[in-house]
């Protein structure tokens, strides 16, 4: 019998390589260092993008053998503020993202995915301290911190809404947003370095502004924090092992969407290992233009003043 694959990270990018792998009938061992999956997040809302590609996230997913059994809400649009507040609502015929929870409820991308590598016969193992040069995947998510957030989870009223705010002082360089699905909110500012050292007065400031713009209700809010990186490696396999998710920088450099190119990454290093592909032929094939993209708009969004961003 052979050595069963080793996936070292239970986040959407290892646990998606888990359930490919499995789902063709390979054994597949998760190690993951918490005790549960979901504990980097806080049950806030994310959303899953759905606009980088004419096709349908769900779509695509299910063609790589995910299914939806997780909180998953369709939103056709929001609003968008600039700096000085003024308004540019989107509105979509088709999707424009999905909400989705992470975290550690039920209901929560993380459990769901949790749910489908067990059924699928992937063999979950918590709390183990697994080296890199042990694996075959590595999925640990990110490598550094080029942005940090600070949000509330809250209760409200249950009309579902997205609203993100651009830069400006609530979010050197970064955006503010407040999302709510199902009756639960999350209210969120996420800064570059230029504003690490200010992140709570940003937060502060956050609440209040959408307070006062939306009358919107919170109730029993909970703190939480958070932080990511992007960047473009010119390999993401590293000494033999394969790196996916965040652990490989992947994610949009502008607004810090890392769901989906995480998941199809695990499905194509699962991909790759299945049939012998070369992964970073498969990633820079499906992502690299997308990523090259991303990049020139952060540098572009990072260099505008207030000015140029009420032009945006
Ligand atoms: C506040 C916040 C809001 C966000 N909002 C959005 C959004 O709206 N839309 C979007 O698309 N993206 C969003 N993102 C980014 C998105 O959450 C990530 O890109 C995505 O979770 C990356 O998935 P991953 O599997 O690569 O990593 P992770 O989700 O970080 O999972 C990595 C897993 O590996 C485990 N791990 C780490 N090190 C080890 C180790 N040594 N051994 C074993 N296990 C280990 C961790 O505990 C974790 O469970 C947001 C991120 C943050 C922080």
């Amino acid at each position: 019998m052979s050595d069963p694959v080793r996936v070292l990270g239970a986040g959407p990018a290892g646990l998606t390589a888990a359930i490919v792998l499995a789902k063709h009938g390979l054994e597949v061992e998760v190690y993951e260092r918490q005790q549960r999956v979901g504990q980097r997040f806080h049950d806030d809302l994310q959303g899953l993008e759905n606009w980088t590609t004419e096709g349908d996230v769900l779509k695509e997913l299910a063609q790589t053998g995910i299914e939806v059994n997780f909180h998953c809400r369709p939103f056709l649009g929001g609003r968008i503020y600039n700096p000085s507040l003024k308004p540019l609502d989107v509105n979509s015929a088709k999707p424009v993202f999905y909400m989705v929870k992470r975290g550690i409820s039920d209901a929560s991308l993380d459990n769901g995915l949790a749910q489908q590598a067990i059924e699928a016969g992937v063999q979950l193992v918590f709390k183990k301290v697994m080296l890199k040069n042990e694996v075959d995947i590595v999925a640990t998510g990110p490598r550094g911190t080029r942005v940090i957030a600070a949000g509330i989870t809250f209760k409200t009223d249950p009309r579902d809404r997205a609203y993100v705010m651009i830069g400006g002082n609530l979010a050197p360089q970064g955006y503010t947003y407040l999302l709510v699905s199902d009756g639960l909110g999350t209210i969120a500012t996420v800064v570059t370095p230029s504003g690490f050292n200010r992140i709570h007065e940003c937060l502060e400031g956050t609440i209040q502004t959408y307070r006062e713009l939306l009358g919107i209700a919170i109730e029993d809010p909970k703190r939480w924090g958070g932080y990511g990186n992007f960047g473009i490696l010119s390999s993401a396999v590293e000494d033999g092992r394969i790196c996916v998710g965040q652990a490989a920088g992947f994610q949009d450099f502008l607004f810090g969407f890392g769901i989906r190119i995480a998941m199809i990454s695990g499905s194509l290093a699962a991909r790759s290992l299945i049939h012998g592909v070369d992964y970073d032929r498969l990633w820079k094939a499906r992502f690299l233009a997308m990523m090259r993209t991303s990049r020139a708009n952060r540098l572009m969004y990072g260099g505008l003043r207030t000015l140029a961003y009420n032009f945006l």
